[in-house]
């Protein structure tokens, strides 16, 4: 049997000519997973079109393709034009789960939820020619799953191959997270069995890991035991994590000295308010420059996470955000536009309120605003948005955070990721082209190395005179 998974590009990243590295970061690891249930002897293909191009003149006999909601329109041209040709299509993902009624008319099958349980379910039918038009997740588990087809999975075009995922989804419920409506009417947060996650980590080649796991140490237990069983791998990793979990115990240090060296945390207010709105509970009441600290103290650097538009944001909320990451040196910024993803929590009140002013899904990409705004308008929050992008990556900003760390090695480490990651978009865009993401990997562990902390008598570093002078104004850059 021939099989095709297609990751169709996200709208906004579909320019043939300029491919910004955040697009070539990671494998469809979903795909390659449930790749890994067909036959050894199928003729089995993985398209990622953010790193290759998808071409057209084939007629697999099965076809299945991943919808993310700004891919949404583009799946469904694709899913449309192979069923004219004769393929059998599927649907499954994010957006399938949360407007089955709208993907169930552009393929033979949707899924719905994940798909770990109801794909190899729904493989025995197609043999059978007995399939069903929607396939839900009934049983939820990943405990034992056959080994990713990482042989797939063409490891040249992406700077982070080694990509797993030890869990699915998350112990919270924000308001605007996808994760509700994903995993609607079963288990909402499950883990692998250690050993398993343990076996795939060895079986990934080269030191560097990212872990894409919701949150990472989301299960204590299940996280010191991984932690645990990485002692004396030698590995660097990357993940996310909550305020909250930074805060409690100690299980941030094990992770720390198993190799962890940069998380991704979603701090996303500062307002009490807001964070009530997104039923953020696990980040109220809690300090987040003390989580902070924490994390500088070991060495560990920090990809804040921070939303605008939220209802009781005004104007002054990009310059606060903006400052607060430099002055707490906070590594990369990620800022999002509110968004009412279709499923969520915060799209159903929106919706309720008459709120949601465009169903355009490929402007749901948090960087347009596509409701109706309460204390900002919508064009003072598009503009506060791009705003808070320029200024917070602008050099003199950049060497500032940098400057604000305790050892001048993770002042270095800081320069040089952050720098990296936002300043020299062309060079990535040439290594993207020619191919050679992959040997960027050592640089990316160089950068990642441990940061060894000088127990006392550390002089804090303050940006002299004379460093200041050493900025160089690459403003226009
Ligand atoms: S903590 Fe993150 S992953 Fe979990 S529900 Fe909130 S936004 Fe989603």
């Amino acid at each position: 049997m021939q099989v095709k998974f297609i990751l169709p590009a996200l709208s906004e990243s579909d320019s043939p000519f300029w491919r910004p590295i955040k697009y070539s970061l990671f494998p469809p690891l979903g795909l390659a997973t449930l790749a890994a249930y067909l036959d050894p002897d199928d003729d089995v293909k993985l398209v990622d079109q953010h790193v290759e191009e998808l071409t057209l003149d084939d007629c697999p006999d099965l076809v299945a393709i991943e919808v993310y909601i700004t891919n949404a329109f583009r799946s469904y041209q694709i899913a449309d034009y192979y069923r004219s040709k004769g393929s059998y299509v599927i649907l499954g993902g994010i957006h399938v789960t949360s407007l089955p009624d709208e993907a169930i008319l552009h393929a033979d099958s949707i899924f719905i939820g994940p798909a770990e349980e109801s794909f190899p379910r729904f493989l025995k039918d197609f043999k059978n020619k007995q399939t069903q038009k929607k396939y839900s997740s009934v049983i939820r588990t990943i405990q034992d799953l056959p080994p990713v087809r990482r042989d797939l999975i063409k490891r040249n075009r992406y700077l982070v191959p080694n990509s797993i995922v030890v869990s699915r989804g998350c112990p919270h419920s924000c308001s605007f997270c996808y994760k509700e409506s994903f995993f609607e009417g079963g288990k909402s947060f499950y883990v692998q069995k250690v050993d398993s996650a343990l076996a795939e980590i060895e079986r990934l080649k080269g030191r560097h890991l990212y872990f894409l796991d919701d949150h990472l140490l989301g299960n204590p237990k299940f996280a010191e035991s991984l932690f645990d069983g990485m002692m004396g791998m030698d590995r660097v990793f990357q993940g996310a994590a909550t305020v909250e979990s930074i805060l409690k115990g100690n299980l941030i240090e094990k992770a720390a000295k198993a190799g962890l060296r940069s998380l991704f945390v979603g701090f996303e207010t500062f307002s009490p308010e807001n964070l009530k709105q997104s039923n953020k509970s696990q980040n109220m009441d809690k300090d987040y420059r003390k989580a902070i600290q924490r994390l500088h103290d070991l060495g560990i650097m920090i990809n804040g996470s921070f939303v605008f538009g939220l209802d009781n944001d005004n104007t002054d909320v990009f310059k606060r955000t903006v400052d607060w990451g430099i002055e707490n040196a906070i590594t990369t910024a990620t800022y999002h536009i509110l968004t009412p993803y279709p499923g969520t929590a915060l799209y159903k009140t929106m919706e309720s309120e008459g709120r949601i002013l465009n169903r355009n899904w490929d402007l749901y990409d948090t960087r347009h605003v596509v409701y109706k705004t309460n204390l900002l308008s919508a064009s003072e929050l598009e503009a506060g948005y791009k705003w808070s992008y320029n200024e917070f990556y602008k050099w003199s900003n950049i060497f500032k955070a940098s400057l604000k760390h305790d050892s001048l090695k993770h002042s270095v480490k800081h320069l040089f990721y952050t720098g990296g990651w936002k300043k020299f978009e062309p060079i990535w865009n040439f290594i993207i082209k020619t191919k050679g993401l992959n040997h960027m990997l050592p640089l990316l562990e160089t950068i990642l190395a441990k940061v060894v902390k000088k127990p006392a008598n550390k002089e804090k570093l303050e940006i002299t005179k004379k460093q200041q002078s050493l900025i160089p104004n690459f403003e226009s850059y």
